[in-house]
């Protein structure tokens, strides 16, 4: 990598794993690590379970003052109040939660986030103190119309364009093409940097250099240990939002290492 930004490994596990589940797997991703050496410096493992499995990730992570951090999938867009089922921002962050990823393609499919929601919950992510994942990335339609690049770059734009300088430099941005998304079809090193230069373009453009150059851009859609390494090559490519593949500490282990 051309800058000094230092490569995050995130693990988004989906509805994937309860609270004894996720308590196993960290004490066994831990143990791997360890085993391997991994240095935490060089890059950063995060987790990324369901909000039932945060506070036990917390309480073993703060017990064995882990290196590893976490965050949840999604949030609320309000803080308190009569919105039955929703998770607000500074509950999360009460359980020491770093990150959370924001606007999921599996988020705006099934569930009423568009645009306006999803700038809303990068706001409430920023004013808990919490550094949001935004998520984008084209649909096969959109890449075989030839818009791809503008598609994602666009819903980036959709949400920089709210915010000031300081705020934007917190963001981290993971480009995620839908159509690679758990099917096996991972983008090609060059797809994926091509778009992330796009979007580390755009961002000089809207903001400034320290911005750009401040801003990891993860890529995310099956990545595997078989990929990684020329994916992680390729000079905008900060690092992974890894689905499947998280959910095998020992698969996750190799990824990060490769990172
Ligand atoms: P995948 O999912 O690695 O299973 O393709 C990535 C994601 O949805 O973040």
């Amino acid at each position: 990598m051309a800058s000094k930004r230092i490569p995050l490994v995130a693990g988004n596990w989906k509805m994937n794993f309860n609270h004894l589940e996720a308590t196993y797997f960290v004490q066994k991703l831990v143990w791997l690590l360890r085993d391997a050496h991994f240095d935490f410096k060089r890059c950063e493992v995060a987790l990324f379970p369901s909000f039932t499995s945060l506070r036990s990730v917390q309480v073993f992570v703060e017990a064995d003052k882990l290196r590893i951090n976490y965050g949840a999938q999604s949030v609320s867009v309000t803080n308190q109040g009569a919105f039955t089922g929703d998770v607000s921002a500074d509950m999360l962050a009460s359980l020491g939660c770093t990150y959370v990823i924001v606007g999921h393609s599996e988020r705006r499919k099934y569930h009423p986030e568009d645009d306006a929601n999803i700038v809303d919950q990068v706001r409430a992510v920023l004013a808990a103190g919490m550094q949001p994942i935004l998520c984008v990335g084209e649909s096969f339609e959109e890449r075989r119309q030839g818009i791809e690049l503008d598609f994602a770059v666009g819903q980036v734009h959709d949400v920089t364009r709210d915010l000031n300088t300081d705020e934007a430099a917190k963001l981290i941005v993971a480009y995620e093409p839908v159509w690679a998304i758990g099917t096996g079809m991972v983008a090609t090193p060059q797809t994926a940097q091509e778009a992330a230069n796009a979007i580390r373009d755009d961002l000089r453009s809207t903001f400034d250099g320290h911005v750009a150059d401040t801003v990891r851009i993860l890529y995310g859609g099956s990545v595997t240990s078989k990929n990684a390494a020329e994916l992680i090559s390729q000079p905008d490519v900060d690092g992974f939002l890894i689905g499947g593949a998280s959910l095998n500490a020992e698969e996750l282990t190799k990824i990060a290492r490769l990172t």
